[in-house]
């Protein structure tokens, strides 16, 4: 089917409590792979790219890969802009086909993230576009995101910014860190509720690549209805790659190791599938 826009599948996800995964591909395998899980588990699924993907390749080659994927399919598809660094980027995604925008204004005050959240999904309404917001830092380091340390999200600020900006879904930062982890996160699920019971958009959770399955089966209880997941898809698609390449030195056919890693990404992006409780929900 066509692409679909995150609007309705998170809507969706909301209502039936449980998440959308939303998985960051870099090439056609990868795709490929996505598509191949959410298939064989008939669940929606988000497909995104963050500026620096975009930068490798452009908006044009990943839509193209992520439409015809799509197209063969008979589950849900939303193509989405992970981390919008800025207004002309969200604007070159939406003139793309992207169906789906974030614009990431949390390394603004407060006043800045609205007007620059507010003028994105301005621009984006006419073509029923929605967009997702962060508010509050979600840390760690991840291509050109530096966090920092974070700063958690205030849920009296969320309740606001969400007011002022008419923004489709919130990344909320509650612990969650990009790339990998050095010990285990401690997230704080009370002040995920405390903006659940004042917000009513979904909610999006950043940087899930390596939280226990306990720790994302709460937050979705509590409301989280996206989360992320990025750094674990690179490991195992170049695990793959590494892993046939070291047992078969002599190999010169990408589409040999290509295989091996589509396989690898497969099997975790089902499993992530599983764990955010979208089996069967396309
Ligand atoms: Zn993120």
């Amino acid at each position: 089917m066509a692409l679909v826009t995150t609007k309705e599948i998170l809507l969706k996800a909301q209502e039936g409590n449980y998440a959308v995964g939303a998985f960051n591909v870099e090439n056609m395998e990868m795709v490929m792979a996505v598509i191949a899980a959410a298939e064989e588990l008939n669940a929606p699924v988000i497909m995104q790219t963050t500026p620096s993907t975009v930068k490798y390749a452009g908006l044009d080659f990943y839509l193209a890969n992520v439409a015809a994927a799509a197209k063969k399919s008979k589950v849900p598809v939303a193509m989405h802009l992970d981390h919008g660094s800025s207004f002309d980027l969200a604007m070159q995604a939406l003139r793309a086909g992207y169906t789906s925008i974030m614009i990431d204004g949390s390394h603004s005050v407060f006043e800045e993230n609205i007007e620059i959240t507010k003028r994105v999904v301005d621009a984006c309404k006419p073509s029923l576009i929605p967009v997702e917001a962060e508010l509050g830092k979600v840390g760690g380091k991840e291509d050109d995101l530096d966090g920092g340390s974070g700063g958690y999200t205030d849920p009296l600020e969320a309740k606001e910014f969400v007011e002022k900006t008419n923004v489709d879904s919130l990344a909320v930062a509650i612990g969650t860190a990009h790339g990998v982890y050095d010990g285990i996160p401690k997230l704080d699920l009370n002040r995920l509720s405390e903006i659940k019971n004042v917000v009513s958009v979904p909610l999006v959770l950043h940087g899930a690549s390596g939280l226990s399955e306990e720790a994302i089966k709460e937050s979705i209880n509590r409301g989280i209805c996206k989360v992320n997941f990025a750094t674990e898809l690179r490991i195992a698609y170049t695990d793959g790659i590494k892993n046939t390449l070291s047992e078969n030195p002599e190999l010169i056919d990408p589409k040999k190791y290509g295989k091996s890693a589509m396989e690898n990404v497969k099997e975790l992006v089902k499993n992530r599938i599983e764990m955010c409780g979208s089996v069967n929900r396309a």
